[in-house]
């Protein structure tokens, strides 16, 4: 198959309002269709965190293949796709790219996930972000161009606008200079798709994501809060000032996100902030996960940091331009708190590993 078409088209859109204030893309309707597509799927990084949940949502219609080597990926995220017909794992790392080809055979397209994506460890190591992340995905695209698949959707990252002046960020803002290795290796992936999309002939989706959050997040402010408070619950150590404030987003709305900018935009590199309307600062985060656990007079102990960042490389204010996105018809379903609580409350729900 040449094309990926998960069954929607734009007039589609305009032609069925659903009522209720609720738009097509969010409707049952517009997710039948979307699904309705059998096409063949590679999905990079697809036991992570995000992976798990795009490959659920794409294995209800197509054939995926997940290529992932377990480095922070888990076995237990699959396993409400392991067993069916139309899934496949091939265990491997993109660093070894011998495995690409027989992963690619066939494909009509790849969701690249696969990354490293702890920004605090690029002030450790400086040479992980670079391998993982800027290595992993070269290795990919010349393993595409060599298989000729010709459309890649890439996780990209907020980090990537560093200390932004301009609040929201839009997709079209720059100079781009990120303060974390992190956000510089993603820019660096930007740069090789949108290069390799212009030289060979192939098309991208690429998603700047806030902080996203939900059911199975194995890394992050809750997923460090949790851990803290149940060691010691009455003090919790919040790194920095408290006042860094956020955009956080769900992660099944994400993943809708990504497949709606998927089916209705058809430029040669397209580019989505993905994100929710309003942000968060990290002390709000801190008591909403405290009175989740049911906890009452913890004690805050902030640690300051540089300019009050968590760590080097902390942008203090993310906030994304979402125009873009909400031209195409998409909402987040809620704002950030919300989304923060029923990811506390999924967490708590599921225990930690
Ligand atoms: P995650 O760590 O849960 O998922 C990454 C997956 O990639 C894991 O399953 C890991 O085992 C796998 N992997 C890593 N290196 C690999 C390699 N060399 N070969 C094969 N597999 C490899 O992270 P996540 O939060 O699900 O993030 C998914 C993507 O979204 C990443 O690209 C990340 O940079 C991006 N992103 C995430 C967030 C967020 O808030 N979670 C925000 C912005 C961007």
């Amino acid at each position: 198959m040449d094309s990926v078409c998960f069954g929607f088209t734009g007039a589609d859109r305009i032609d069925k309002p659903t009522g209720k204030g609720e738009s097509f893309f969010s409707s049952p309707l517009f997710f039948q269709q979307a699904m309705d597509s059998g096409s063949s799927i590679l999905i990079t990084g697809g036991a992570g965190f995000i992976g798990s949940h795009l490959l659920e949502r794409l294995l209800a219609k197509n054939d995926v293949t997940v290529l992932d080597n377990f480095s922070s990926g888990k076995r237990e995220n699959l396993a409400r796709c392991t067993g069916k017909a139309n899934f496949r794992l091939i265990e491997a790392d993109l660093l070894q790219p011998d495995c690409l080809a027989e992963a690619l055979a066939g494909k009509d397209m790849v969701f690249h996930l696969a990354a490293n994506p702890d920004v605090r460890l690029g002030a450790v190591d400086p040479s992980i972000h670079l391998r993982q992340n800027i290595i992993a995905t070269h290795n990919l695209l010349e393993a595409m161009r060599e298989a000729r698949v010709k459309k890649i959707a890439f996780t990209s990252t907020s980090t990537v606008y560093g200390e932004a002046n301009q609040i929201p960020t839009p997709e079209d803002y720059g100079p781009l200079l990120p303060i974390s290795l992190y956000g510089a290796s993603k820019l660096a992936c930007e740069a090789l798709i949108s290069s390799y999309c212009h030289t060979f002939d192939m098309q991208a989706w690429i998603y700047r994501f806030a902080n996203i959050v939900g059911e199975r997040g194995s890394h992050g402010v809750l997923v460090d809060f949790i851990r803290k408070l149940r060691e010691n619950p009455a003090e919790l150590e919040i790194l920095g000032s408290g006042r860094q404030k956020k955009s956080y987003l769900e992660v099944k709305d994400c993943v809708e996100a990504m497949l709606l900018c998927l089916e209705v935009s058809e430029e040669k590199v397209n580019l989505f902030n993905i994100g929710s309307e309003d942000s968060v600062d990290v002390t709000e985060i801190a008591d909403i996960v405290v009175r989740q656990m049911g906890l009452k007079d913890v004690s805050y102990r902030y640690t300051g940091g540089e300019e009050g960042r968590g760590w080097k490389g902390d942008v203090r204010v993310m906030l994304l331009s979402l125009d873009r996105i909400k031209n195409l018809g998409w909402r987040a379903k809620g704002g950030s708190a919300q989304a923060i609580q029923s990811a506390v409350e999924a967490l708590l729900r599921d225990g930690l590993a």
